[in-house]
Formats: C-alpha cells, structure tokens, sequence
C-alpha cells in the first residue's frame, strides 16, 4: 500500500495529553493505516530557517516538523494567509489587505517547505496537502523534480471569480493549483466558483470532474467534511458531557429556553449579526424577555491580527448594550464567553440548548452546526438555526435556513425554532442525524483518499508544469 504524505501548516503534535480536533484525528487515523509523515510547521519560531526538521512518533503517527522564521511568520501566516487570503475567500473583500512582502512571504515559506519536504517523499508515496497556506505547494514540489499523486484540500470558501480577480496575481496563484492531481472542495458551491474561474479567467475546459487548462488536466471535487461521529457520541455520552448539561439547565433555570452559539471569535462567524438578530427577537417578543437565555462561547483567535482585535472589542460593546438594554437584576440574555471548552464538555452544553444558532456570513464547511445536531436527545431535540451562506447548509436542510444579514428573519426563526412542535423537531433532526452519520469525517478522508489513489504517477515532473506562470 502507498505512503501518505499529508502536510498542512500547523501540526498537531500527537500524544497522550494533545487534546486533538475532530480533523487531527481523522488524519491521524489516515497516516497509521497508510504508514505515512505528517508534516508542516511546529509553531515555533526560530532565528534563521535551517530547514532541521524535527521527527517524532505516537502511536503509529509519525510527525515531521521546522520552526520557522519570524519575518515567515508575520508574512506567511498572519499576513498573505490571514490578512489577504482569509478575507478575500470568506468574501471580505474590505478586509483583505495586498501587501507584496506578504505575497513574497506565502510563496518563500511554500518553496521552504517544498525544499525541506521533498527528501521525506518516497517514489510510490502519495502527497495530500490541506488549505489556503499551501495552495503552491506542489508547484513548488514539482519544481523539485517531484513526480508523485499529489492532492489538495481546501477547507474554506473558494470565492467567486469577480471577487477573486481582485487578488494581485491571481492567475499565478490558481495556476500553481494545476500542479496537483486532484482538489477537493467542501461543496458543489465553491467547486462551481472555481471551475467558472477556470473557464473564464484560464480558459479551461470541464468535462465531469475533469478540469483541462492548456495540456494539463486535473480532477476537482466536493467531499464535505463531517464531524468523528462515533468519537463524537462517546462524547454526548461521557460523565463529562453529563454534567455539563445539568450545570447548564440549572444555570438558566430549566424553565428558561437556552439558545447556544459556538464559534472562534472570527468575522466570517457573523457574531455581530447574531446579537442583533437575538436582540430583534426580543424587541418583537417582549414577553420573552426573561424567558430565554443566549449563551455565545467565542474562543478568541488569531489575535495579532488587527481587523480581530476590532471584532473582539466591537462584540463586547454590542454584548453590553443589550444586556444593557434589557436585563433585570435577575436576568441577562447574553451571556458571552470568550474561552474555549473541550468538546466533551460542549457535548453538554450543545444538548441543554433548545436551540443552536450558527449563523457564519459565509464558512467553508461548519462543524459546530453538525455538532449540535448530534448532541441533541433523540426524545427531546432542540433545532438548528443555520446560515444560507455555511458549506453545511446544502447536506443540513432539515435546519432553519436564514440570511444571517437580516435581522427580522433570524428573529422569526428563533419564535418558529422556540415554538416548534416535538413531532416537527423529531423529523428534522432525524434526517440531519442521518446525513451527519452517512457523511462523517472517516467517509470524507477515505472519499478524498480514494480518489488521490487512484490519480495517476507523473511520468515526468516538467511535463506536469507546462502551463507558464505569469511573473516567473
Ligand atoms: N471548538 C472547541 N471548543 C470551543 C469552540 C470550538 O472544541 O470552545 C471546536 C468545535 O467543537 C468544532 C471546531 O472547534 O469542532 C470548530 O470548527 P468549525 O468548522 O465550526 O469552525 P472553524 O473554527 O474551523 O472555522
């Protein structure tokens, strides 16, 4: 059986006490069946880049890891990634910013990692690469004479043509996408978005999930990312989870409706939207007021990055205005978090929650939706308030959808959710359950594996690079 190589920007280092994701996991139990390397950055920063990469192994999961230069960091990272990528995928074309030391950083780190990579590769192994840091990195492996199945993944949005063209060198960036063999996508949504900007900008051509630009043709698909269904369940199930319920019901009274979001303090999240639509809910139903609790648990992220550090202090305003506005001496309706809990524990609270609402202005994928629908008590299931605009929205129809823009129509959900009758909510949930079980995170890496495996070995690497990038 072939090697998988899987490499993504930060590695999460295995081990006993590594509380790992739900994605960490499932690509964990990837490398231990196909013996792989897991590689990418430690998240250590050092003085000079040697390219020493570290190697370490816990159960079965070999790692491979560099640290890398601060000036790496701030242009690659926090920069084109965070500052131009980011934005501009999730649709903020206010927000992503076009810096050309951040573009130069993105493509030194790639050609970085690409040359420190590269003696890892064996002949017959196949090399899986994850996300919006890493789009050039097969260009930049094939530059190294690397021949192998090569496939990509991207875990965000891939936006539409209009907003993308107004990304600097676009083209040289979607062209370096040529040099993999197959990308995958979350939905159908973000597919169409790239494979129209093949058409138009590249002059592709589409044939099933065939894409051609010049003589290159690569496949492209959508394989939507699920959540450890089974791991998740022992979750729901656990002492931790349990307890976690009881404390949350006691907390709000029992009697009260608790409404839940959960959400790495992000823009793309639409926490502000969010409070506006809850604060609309209560304006039009006064008689609610004291009845419903929304609890907001917003771990803090990226916060060397300023246009977070804006979020982080315009949500604490908007928090208080309306716990202003509104509370009572023994009621607030907002209670907002900024911690992170453990799933186990979410788990719990997830299931005293009658309603969760995942209302992102735009998500590649979302797990917290899925969660939520997985934590709920198959006797007593609370409903999914769910954007349009998140990658979940097309497999968890049996939701609420709403526009997270407008605050009437989130306010009318929560009334329809909060007022739902227990047959209507049982039929829903039971429909989500089942897609959330069909389409976990083990279908996804063994759909997405599969279709690497069967991609072709590259006879000859330059072969593969005959589309000229614009600017070399
Ligand atoms: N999460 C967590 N603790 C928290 C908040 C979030 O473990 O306090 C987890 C959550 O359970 C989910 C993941 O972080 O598995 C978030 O994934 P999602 O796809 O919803 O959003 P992302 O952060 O990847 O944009």
């Amino acid at each position: 059986m072939s090697r998988l190589i899987i490499v993504s920007n930060r590695v999460q280092k295995p081990g006993p006490d590594g509380a790992q994701g739900g994605l960490a996991v499932a690509l964990s139990a990837a490398l231990r069946e196909h013996k792989g390397i897991w590689f990418g950055w430690s998240g250590e920063s050092t003085d000079r880049f040697t390219g020493h990469i570290r190697m370490d192994e816990y159960d079965g999961v070999r790692t491979a890891t560099v640290d890398l230069e601060e000036q790496d960091i701030d242009e690659y990272y926090n920069g084109y990634a965070n500052r131009t990528l980011w934005p501009l995928f999730h649709y903020r074309m206010d927000l992503a910013e076009y810096v050309r030391s951040f573009g130069s950083g993105y493509e030194r780190v790639n050609k970085r990692f690409a040359e420190t990579m590269q003696p890892l590769v064996e002949p017959d192994d196949a090399v899986w690469v994850h996300d919006y840091h890493l789009i050039p990195l097969a260009w930049d492996l094939r530059r190294q004479g690397v021949k192998n199945r090569m496939g990509f993944f991207l875990h965000t949005p891939w936006p539409p043509t209009r907003l993308l063209v107004a990304l600097p060198h676009h083209q040289r960036l979607v062209q370096s996408l040529f040099a993999y063999d197959v990308i995958g996508f979350q939905t159908a949504e973000w597919l169409e978005s790239f494979r129209h900007y093949c058409e138009k900008e590249m002059g592709g051509t589409i044939d099933g999930d065939d894409i051609t630009v010049g003589t290159r043709t690569i496949k492209a698909f959508a394989c939507p990312i699920g959540i450890d269904y089974d791991e998740f369940l022992d979750a729901v199930n656990s002492d931790v989870a349990k307890e976690a319920e009881a404390t949350m019901r006691a907390s709000v009274q029992d009697s009260r409706a608790l409404i839940i979001g959960v959400d790495r303090l992000d823009y793309s999240k639409g926490l502000e939207e969010r409070f506006k639509g809850f604060e609309r809910y209560l304006t039009e139903h006064p008689e609610m007021q004291t009845q419903v609790v929304m609890v907001q648990i917003a771990p803090p992220s990226r916060s060397e990055v300023k246009s977070y550090q804006e979020i982080r202090a315009s949500l604490e305003a908007e928090s208080g205005r309306i716990n202003g506005r509104f509370a009572h001496v023994d009621w607030t309706p907002i209670r907002y978090v900024n911690k992170g809990y453990p799933r186990d524990k979410l788990a719990g609270i997830y299931r005293a929650a009658k309603v969760g609402l995942v209302t992102p202005l735009r998500d590649g994928m979302n797990l917290v939706a899925k969660e939520y629908v997985a934590a709920q008590d198959p006797k007593d299931p609370g409903v999914l308030i769910l954007s349009r605009f998140a990658g979940a929205a097309q497999q968890l129809t049996e939701a609420i959808l709403i526009n997270p823009y407008a605050d009437e129509e989130m306010a009318d959900a929560i009334e329809q959710a909060l007022t739902m009758p227990l047959e209507e909510r049982q039929r829903r949930w039971k429909i989500m359950m089942h897609e959330i079980g069909e389409t976990d995170v083990v279908w996804w890496r063994e759909t997405y594996v599969n279709k690497l495996m069967q991609a072709h070995d590259v006879k000859n690497a330059e072969d593969k690079l005959l589309l000229d990038v614009p600017g070399e």
